[in-house]
């Protein structure tokens, strides 16, 4: 009995109509087992490959990145998502090219004894920083946060005039509730940098070694981030330890800012483009069912990654390993002879490491109406572990299932979903514009983590990715969307 052999509860519904459903079934099999971790790797490999310069979102090697999804989406007869027939969906970013790795330098006494840092050990430069040498006493400022409304000033009776800050990022309050809300404004970087400016720093010491390009190019505004053994350093006689320190602050929302004694000198080598664009890659598979055709199942990942701040930051796992999981299911269902019923939209966000620009750009200039999109699957970091999770999926059982039955019958991982769960935090994904914006989102994660993380780290290459797991998520997608796309 075909049943028996297809196992998959909601295809069958689809397939039995099919007058050729053995054939259906056949097919639909082939294209699952042609997707391979082999091809996988070697799109990861291209997209984290040097001559793409770690695509930085408004770069030449991130838009070269682009046009490459775009060609390839092409071949594989991924018809253009944009309504003037190109796949390319523009919006301004700005953005800088980091030219070394500059320098970090502790002065020691009188005598201005030297110490250097070491580039990517102790500190990475910043990814916005100006161009340029600063030196001058640091102080620590605890989150950099002047809040009146709540009672709160890490600034209070100090003056900054040509200080560098040592600096903490986030907020002090980590609880998600209402009060979050609150301190939501303080917990961009580019309030804090800006503040800090205005208050007459010279530069920063961000503590939180990532490299980072969602913050502000401030004229003279010279920074680099550094690790907490470099912050607990800086510490060094002041008769106060730096972790104790900063759990004081987040325990009680008590500033405790201090002079350090110490002086620093940072050193940058930036260069600034910013008048230029970037873009998200749209690709959209057409509806087989005439009436069904005209609702849409929207997947997305950012293909955009940090740079290379000081040296080739490849962006592997976050997120070469969510934009070819999504190029290999865009193949698929294009290879597929069972058609999608419904119609499938596949982005490639640019500009999310800058601030979520390329999702709010669609948001803003959507390619489909937000009502007829019946859901948005967003793909970040899926690719190394050794199962799978859907968060928000257990709000959205009816969609759920399609992945659940998929993985049940075909691939036995691990699969946990979670309920939505309202943040009062700042988004942190695409997905959560897309759920701001009020569209049904699922995120997909892998879990069981067997490789170390390097987040926004030089060593986020191919060599962190699990490519096993990275197939077996293009081939959840697969089986998942032709079900949800049929489903009546
Ligand atoms: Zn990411």
């Amino acid at each position: 009995m075909v049943a028996k052999h297809l196992l998959f509860a909601l295809l069958l519904s689809f397939i039995a109509s099919n007058t050729h459903s053995q054939e259906a079934e056949k097919s639909i099999l082939a294209t699952f087992h042609s997707i391979s971790s082999h091809d996988l790797l070697k799109d990861a490999a291209e997209l984290t490959s040097a001559k793409y310069g770690g695509r930085l979102s408004g770069s030449p090697g991130y838009l070269q990145a682009a046009q490459w999804v775009a060609e390839e989406l092409k071949k594989a007869g991924v018809k253009p998502g944009l309504s003037d027939g190109t796949y390319l969906q523009y919006f301004p970013n700005a953005y800088s090219e980091v030219l070394s790795p500059g320098s970090l330098t502790l002065l020691k006494g009188k005598q201005n004894q030297e110490k250097g840092y070491n580039f990517p050990e102790d500190y990475f430069p910043g990814s916005n920083s100006a161009s340029g040498t600063v030196t001058g006493e640091v102080v620590y400022v605890g989150y950099g946060i002047s809040a009146p409304e709540l009672g709160y000033d890490d600034y209070s009776n100090l003056d900054l005039k040509g200080k560098i800050l040592l600096m903490e990022t986030g907020v002090p309050y980590g609880k998600n509730d209402s009060i979050q809300l609150k301190w939501e404004p303080y917990s961009y970087h580019r309030y804090k940098f800006q503040h800090a400016k205005e208050l007459g720093a010279v530069g920063l010491l961000y503590v939180s070694k990532i490299a980072n390009p969602n913050t502000s190019f401030l004229k003279d505004f010279i920074y680099a981030h550094v690790s907490e053994a470099v912050a607990g350093e800086l510490f060094e006689g002041t008769g106060q330890k730096y972790t104790e320190t900063k759990a004081e602050i987040t325990k009680g929302l008590k500033p405790s800012s201090l002079l350090l004694n110490k002086r620093v000198r940072i050193e940058a080598k930036t260069k600034h483009f910013p008048d230029s664009r970037s873009c998200n890659v749209i690709g959209v598979i057409e509806g087989s069912d005439p009436s069904l055709k005209e609702e849409a199942i929207v997947m997305g990942a950012h293909l955009d990654a940090v740079g290379s701040p000081g040296t080739l930051f490849p962006g592997a796992l976050d997120n070469a390993s969510g934009s070819v999981d999504i190029l290999a299911t865009a193949r698929a269902l294009a290879a597929s002879k069972v058609k999608p019923a419904r119609t499938i939209i596949f982005i490639f966000f640019g500009g999310e490491e800058c601030g979520l620009y390329g999702s709010k750009k669609y948001v803003e200039a959507p390619v489909w109406p937000k009502e007829k999109v019946v859901c948005m699957i967003n793909l970040d970091m899926v690719g190394n572990g050794t199962g799978f999770f859907l968060a928000n999926g257990k709000t959205h059982p009816s969609i759920l299932k399609y992945f659940t039955d998929a993985n049940e019958k075909y691939l036995h991982r691990e699969m946990n979903a979670s309920e939505v769960r309202v943040s009062f935090s700042r988004p942190r994904t695409d997905g959560a514009i897309f759920e701001k914006d009020g569209y049904k989102v699922l995120h997909l994660y892998t879990s069981g983590t067997v490789k170390p993380v390097y987040y926004h780290h030089p060593l986020d290459n191919t060599e962190a990715l699990t490519p096993e797991i990275m197939e077996d998520a293009a081939k959840l997608l697969y089986l998942g969307i032709l079900g949800l796309a049929a489903d009546k």
